[in-house]
């Protein structure tokens, strides 16, 4: 079995390899490492070999890890859906939240976060395959929740995330990544300031950084393939 240090040194090579073949710097890639479902040991194994941002899709499984880690340095994203009646405890846990997708939850997340913690960093989930997916808002919806989410004193949106289909081949992944990179530069043009552009996974984030990825979500490339059932 590999270590989970030697897959960290191997995706970060691939990133750098990615960036460098899209004619970009490897810095303007961050990597999450998605840690779901893998116990708080096989993430303190990953931050031992230096990596600092993790990624959860589950509410209480994340916070649990959060607490019981609590090392310096750790960044925790909450990237799964996400229900309006557990945004108490991401607000008071998480530092960015990747899944908005209707005005309620940010509107929620920016009341409930902590005065003492700095706004939530978010992004809106952009649904780029129309029928195919069920998760994410519209592309004709963005620049309205967008601009409202921008409002909000508690959260600040920093960029858009997708997922696209799973089973799509290259040329339509790579054009479902160019979608959302064309929104957010759209956004920008229109007075917004998004710098980031969450997409990719293991399997695709090479075509991702190459549509423009700033932050990449790995887990089975880093963790192995997962055997607990999810959901
Ligand atoms: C699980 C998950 C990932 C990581 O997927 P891998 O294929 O294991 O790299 C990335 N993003 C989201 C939203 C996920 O749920």
């Amino acid at each position: 079995m590999t270590s989970i240090s030697a897959n960290l040194q191997a995706v970060r090579a691939r990133v750098a390899a990615a960036a460098t073949a899209a004619g970009r710097h490897p810095d303007e890639v961050m990597l999450l490492a998605v840690s779901k479902t893998w116990p708080v040991q096989r993430v303190a194994e990953a931050a031992t070999a230096g990596q600092r941002m993790f990624g959860e899709n589950y509410v209480q499984e994340g916070v649990d890890k959060i607490v019981a880690l609590d090392l310096p340095g750790l960044e925790w994203h909450f990237i799964g859906p996400l229900q309006s009646n557990k945004t108490r405890l991401v607000a008071a846990h998480f530092d960015w939240v990747h899944s908005i997708d209707r005005l309620k939850l940010a509107e929620r997340l920016s009341a409930q976060r902590p005065a003492d913690l700095p706004p939530l960093n978010v992004c809106i989930q952009v649904n780029v395959s129309g029928e195919a997916s069920k998760s994410g808002v519209a592309p004709a919806e963005v620049a309205e929740l967008a601009a409202a989410v921008a409002a909000l004193p508690g959260v600040r949106l920093r960029g858009l995330m997708c997922i696209p289909e799973p089973d799509g081949d290259e040329a339509l992944l790579r054009e479902r990544f160019a979608s959302l990179r064309r929104l957010r530069d759209m956004l920008n043009a229109a007075g917004l300031e998004l710098d980031t552009l969450s997409m990719g996974m293991s399997h695709d984030l090479d075509l991702a950084i190459a549509e423009g990825a700033t932050m990449v979500r790995v887990g089975t490339a880093i963790f192995g393939a997962r055997t607990v059932r999810e959901g």
